[in-house]
């Protein structure tokens, strides 16, 4: 185990359970995130507490970022008190979900005070950062790569996309417009069925062993829509960041999205009907409110 120091900055529903699995592998990890409930629930598993994000960067010489929005990390990494001013730190791995011109852009920040930026998203939601299973999507030079995969792979399995930072931010707003669409599709589906008087829980056994098994219907669904929870853990927020993000990449390469352009405006309306905390799955509660139709488990 190297006794290196690393930085983890964002401790929220993925950074909490990703900043955990390294110190319970025995890493010395500097934390912080703006907020303190979750600063405290990471200090409380051995996460040595920092101030700001600059004291990390003083701490610590591998950074993790795992942060909302790509103007969230262009702030904490080259804003007053940011990273790029720390004396210890050179080089920051950003999990966070920014798209490729984001990326691009802290690459460039940090790249003026030679500290390296990978471009790192992760993928497969907060049960995968507790148990270690996310797909985590790696571009940067092949050396980097080599050094950082131990570390990266307490993480979940690694999947090298290329040199250049951007590729991993591709590569996941790929990925997360399909786990929108599955979401919002399913919505549509399942409401159809269960107001027709089928069974919510058969519906989802039958399409689990069928052609239209999704990870909407496998995890999404019998988790925290057909309980009435709505809590997967991943905010609609951040899912509609994702789908304008990917449409918006897609029309500026000549590929146009119509379905993708569906699905961004399903996420429109769900933060606007279910506001700020909205639920990746209230997609689902619309469905229920405009189909006038629970898809809930039957009391048997
Ligand atoms: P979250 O909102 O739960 O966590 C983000 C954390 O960043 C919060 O604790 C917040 O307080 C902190 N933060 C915000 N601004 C800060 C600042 N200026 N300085 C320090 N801390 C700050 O979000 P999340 O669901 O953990 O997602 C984090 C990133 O990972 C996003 O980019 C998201 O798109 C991506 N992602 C999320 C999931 C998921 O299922 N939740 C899955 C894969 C990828």
């Amino acid at each position: 185990m190297s006794q290196e120091t690393y930085g983890f900055i964002g401790l929220g529903n993925m950074g909490g359970p990703m900043s955990g699995r390294l110190l319970a592998a025995g890493y010395k990890v500097a934390v912080y995130d703006r907020d303190e409930a979750a600063l405290a629930r990471v200090v409380g598993k051995g996460g040595i507490r920092c101030a700001s994000a600059l004291e990390v960067a003083n701490t610590a010489t591998t950074i993790f970022l795992s942060l909302p929005d790509g103007p969230i990390v262009q702030h904490v990494v080259a804003g007053p008190e940011g990273v790029a001013g720390g004396k210890a730190v050179t080089c920051v791995v950003d999990l966070s979900t920014i798209g490729p011109r984001a990326a691009i852009a802290a690459f460039k920040s940090l790249a003026e005070r030679n500290i390296a930026y990978v471009d790192c998203p992760v993928s497969g939601g907060v049960g995968g950062a507790e148990r270690g299973t996310v797909a985590v999507m790696v571009a940067c030079p092949r050396e980097r790569y080599e050094t950082l995969s131990p570390v990266l792979k307490n993480f979940g399995p690694l999947f090298y996309m290329g040199v250049e930072a951007g590729l991993g931010q591709t590569m996941k707003l790929a990925n997360n417009l399909l786990s929108a669409a599955a979401v919002a599709i399913t919505s549509e589906a399942m409401a159809m069925g269960v107001k027709a008087g089928l069974d919510p829980e058969v519906m989802l056994d039958v399409i689990n062993a069928g052609s239209g098994r999704n990870s909407a219907t496998m995890e999404k669904f019998p988790k925290a829509v057909i309980t009435g929870t709505f809590n997967i853990g991943f905010a609609a927020k951040l899912a509609y960041k994702d789908v304008r993000l990917c449409v918006e990449e897609s029309e500026s390469l000549g590929v146009p999205m119509m379905v993708g352009s569906a699905v961004r405006e399903m996420l429109v309306v769900t933060n606007a009907v279910y506001g700020k905390d909205a639920d990746y799955t209230d997609v689902a509660r619309l469905l229920e409110t405009w189909g006038g139709v629970p898809i809930r488990k039957r009391v048997k």
